[in-house]
């Protein structure tokens, strides 16, 4: 994630909800995510992380078609988890009434 990234997180009104998806294609398997944010992220069998929402991995179909809405609370750690991501595959995005932005 960018510093304009974090700006424009920054700029986000209290009504903000952020939500979060992996490119499964361009994750390296580490765990990182999920070792930082276990209730967001999840690894399953083949070995790559997955979205988490409510508790259920959201694995069909993955990558941008699976977008997990992160909880309040969670939403520094969770930009946290896609600043380090080694494979820089989280990817976040905004929502506030009708707009969605994408934040990195
Ligand atoms: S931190 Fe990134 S590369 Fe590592 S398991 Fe999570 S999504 Fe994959």
């Amino acid at each position: 994630m960018s510093a304009s990234t974090e700006e424009a997180n920054a700029e986000l009104s209290e009504d903000a909800r952020l939500h979060v998806w992996i490119d499964q294609d361009l994750c390296t398997g580490d765990g990182l995510c999920v070792d930082g944010v276990p209730e967001c992220f999840v690894m399953l069998e083949d070995g790559i992380a997955y979205v988490v929402e409510d508790g259920v991995a959201l694995n069909d179909p993955g990558m941008a078609g699976s977008l997990a809405l992160v909880p309040r609370g969670r939403e520094d750690l969770v930009v946290q988890a896609a600043i380090i991501c080694p494979g820089e595959c989280i990817f976040i995005e905004a929502t506030e009434g009708d707009t969605r932005t994408r934040l990195n």
